[in-house]
């Protein structure tokens, strides 16, 4: 059963991919409107999940500024991902979060998934 509602969500969710340090290298704020180079193992990773026909959202600090938005949509035109919605609002139907902030944690535990590998598995 759990394997068919993941199975469910896989179809009906989204992606969120972060830009800073995740599809775009980073190296430090040049301003809203600097975006740098993709990071080619993250691209290659979201134009295959479109092909897949899978959601992909950006998800980024920066759409909360018009400005930097604007140049994120043309960036992604330039990488050929045209289209994605760019958001920092997160819903019931995100189903994974790549981001290079993020900490996973296993679920229900607090603990994250770095100690939970160190502790062999083991909670
Ligand atoms: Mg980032």
């Amino acid at each position: 059963m759990r394997i068919i509602q993941a199975m469910a969500k896989h179809q009906e969710g989204w992606i969120g991919v972060d830009l800073d340090g995740t599809l775009a290298h980073y190296d430090g704020w040049k301003g809203s409107e600097h975006i740098g180079d993709p990071v080619p193992g993250m691209l290659f990773r979201v134009k295959k999940w479109l092909a897949e026909g899978r959601r992909v959202k950006i998800f980024t600090a920066r759409a909360s500024d018009p400005v930097a938005v604007k140049a994120i949509k043309a960036w992604l035109v330039e990488q050929d991902i045209g289209g994605l919605e760019v958001t920092n609002v997160k819903d019931y139907a995100m189903i994974e979060l790549w981001d290079d902030r993020a900490v996973q944690v296993v679920e229900n535990t607090g603990m994250s998934i770095e100690q939970f590998i160190k502790n062999g598995g083991k909670l």
